[in-house]
């Protein structure tokens, strides 16, 4: 038998080992990986409501939950019935089907700034196509993006900060050309000065904002919401298009995601996770008006063998048609309230450096007191706290994904009592985190 530390991984090595020989890491995404938490990864075996088991038989109450597509919980029934019909009927036809009309028209006639929306299969492919479409709709080629901000594994987004004034961007991955890191500039979030002052000097050039406009991928960055105002406004003044990422918070904070949340109106919508009830969909969406320059109505090219595929539209508005039950919202956001007050109450009364910054469903572990609302802020020695806290939440029954960085999800299948085991498990590992 294996264990490290007290959690026996004996299968998950074997296959860990197994999996090296396969996949770079060992991964199919670089974070399963545990790079920065301890010990080889778990595997996971299923998944049921809020709970998963893993290869070891270990089970846990899940806050990663996908990272972030399954707020309705593993294995929803509902889902899982609308799959299995769609699945009986064929699985892609790469050819238009009712099923994808039937979530579009639920995102359309629920979602105040989506007129028209386009269906791609994740939420890189999603801000891949929502850029082209600011460029081809705007004939200017320069991005703006926020450091602390991510938008998948697009080329010219993979990019941090540079030296000077308008700090265009060098690439945080090998294998992008300089000339695309080029297109991108990065500015601090919450810095309106900055802001200005580039769209000043280069807004001639530059097609688009993109922003997440609840930054929940360097942990939880909560931007006041004057600074979205003010994206907005400034987008307006130089003839800009101000892009949403809401890939993590379209339909978590509210049907309407984000925008919806804070009553700001983007000029594109980009989506992932949720939208597909846990099968592969993104999606992107604008006015009628914008969407018209994409193809086959416009010049602006963009197609997926896959897209709309049958059996994931079906998954997605399964998963959808769930969240417009009256008080879902309300109810799942109550519960993760009193969630994270439970665990700060504890962290307050005992004097430890951590705090539990929440929005909607979503939460983050910060080993800060402060505020932080730039990724700056974040001092990456508070990440041996998070490493050792991890692995005291596994030993305990409670996984979360593993990185410091990432944020925790609540689903509707959290139970009260499910929570209430996991505050003591908190609790408990904290007390080993800062003894
Ligand atoms: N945008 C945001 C805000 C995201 O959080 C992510 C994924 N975490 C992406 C884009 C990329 O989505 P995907 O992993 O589905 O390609």
């Amino acid at each position: 038998m294996e264990t490290l530390l007290g959690h026996d991984r004996t299968i998950s090595s074997a296959l860990f080992e197994e999996a090296k020989k396969i996949f770079p890491g060992g991964v199919n995404s670089p974070v399963r990986a545990f790079k920065s938490v301890l010990g080889p990864p778990i595997f996971i075996k299923k998944g049921d409501g809020c709970h998963i088991w893993d290869e070891d038989d270990h089970q846990y109450i899940d806050f990663c939950c996908s990272w972030g597509p399954l707020i309705l919980g593993h294995n929803n029934a509902h889902i899982r019935e609308s799959i299995y019909a769609a699945v009986a009927e064929g699985t892609s036809f790469g050819a238009p089907t009712r099923l994808e009309i039937e979530l579009g028209r639920l995102i359309v006639d629920n979602h105040r700034y989506i007129e028209k929306l386009r269906f791609v299969s994740s939420g890189t492919e999603a801000v891949m196509s929502a850029l082209r479409l600011a460029r081809g709709a705007t004939g200017k080629s320069k991005v703006i993006k926020f450091e602390g901000c991510y938008h998948g594994h697009v080329d010219s987004l993979l990019v941090k900060a540079g030296s000077g004034l308008v700090t265009f961007g060098e690439s945080t991955s090998a294998g992008i050309p300089e000339a695309f890191a080029k297109e991108t500039i990065v500015l601090p979030l919450n810095d309106r000065e900055k802001l200005e002052e580039t769209l000043e000097q280069e807004g001639h050039n530059i097609a688009c904002i993109i922003v997440e406009p609840i930054p929940a991928n360097n942990g939880l960055l909560l931007q006041d919401p004057s600074f979205l105002e003010c994206l907005r406004i400034k987008a307006y003044k130089h003839n800009v298009l101000l892009i949403f990422d809401e890939v993590i918070s379209g339909f978590r904070v509210g049907f309407e995601g984000a925008a919806g949340y804070y009553g700001i109106k983007p000029d594109i919508l980009t989506f992932g996770k949720i939208i597909g009830g846990g099968m592969p969909v993104g999606a992107y969406g604008a006015s009628a008006e914008l969407m018209g320059h994409i193809a086959p109505d416009g010049p602006v090219y963009q197609a997926g063998t896959l897209s709309g595929n049958p059996v994931a539209m079906a998954a997605g508005y399964a998963a959808l048609k769930q969240l417009l039950a009256p008080g879902f919202y309300e109810t799942l956001n109550a519960k993760t309230a009193g969630f994270v007050k439970a665990l700060q109450d504890f962290a307050d009364a005992k004097g430890y450096p951590v705090s539990f910054p929440s929005v909607g469903s979503i939460f983050w572990v910060a080993f800060a007191r402060e505020r932080i609302i730039a990724a700056e802020q974040i001092d990456p020695a508070s990440m041996n706290h998070f490493k050792i806290m991890h692995l005291e939440l596994l030993k305990r029954g409670i996984y979360m994904g593993p990185s410091g960085y990432e944020v925790g999800f609540v689903s509707s299948a959290h139970i009260d009592a499910d929570l209430a085991q996991a505050v003591e498990a908190f609790k408990e590992a904290l007390d080993i985190v800062f003894s």
